[in-house]
């Protein structure tokens, strides 16, 4: 029998780094966790930001580049039901990029659309090569071997 997992480490859906440790709350009497935490070692769970991501978003609004061309299709679009709905996260292709912008700037940017989703979100997905082109994160290859660039 393969014995459950009591601990797990999840990930950030905004900044993909690891992020809550779960542990088990409930143990059956034999000593294994009531619910296996095993499924969510190393996956983003839910919607809620790390404690670097929520600092972001009161900061400005998190940019995360995408691939669109190696996405699902209808990666975007949240299914018809409720109760798939509870649980559903977009999930896109991620390129990498990663960037914040201040409100202000942003809405310099783009539209009232993007506007009205990123305003109340506090993220939004974009084409890694628009971001690139507007000159929110440098070309691929000029990356400084990511990591932490903040901190220097
Ligand atoms: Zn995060």
């Amino acid at each position: 029998m393969v014995s459950k997992s009591h601990v797990a480490l999840t990930r950030c859906f905004y900044c993909m780094k690891p992020d809550r440790i779960l542990l088990a709350k409930r143990y059956m009497a034999n000593g294994e966790p009531v619910h296996d935490l095993s499924p969510a070692q190393d996956k983003v769970i839910d919607m809620d930001p790390c404690n670097k991501c929520q600092d972001w978003m009161e900061k400005g609004i998190i940019l995360i580049g995408i691939d669109e061309a190696k996405s699902d299709p209808g990666w975007n679009e949240p299914p018809n039901t409720n109760s798939e709905r509870e649980n559903w996260m977009p999930n896109p292709w991620r390129a990498g990029g990663f960037a914040v912008m201040k409100d202000e700037a942003f809405c310099r940017l783009f539209g009232k659309e993007f506007q009205k989703f990123a305003l109340k979100y506090r993220y939004m997905f974009m084409e890694q090569k628009a971001m690139v082109l507007l000159g929110i994160i440098p070309p691929e290859g000029e990356k400084d071997g990511g990591g932490d660039s903040e901190s220097r």
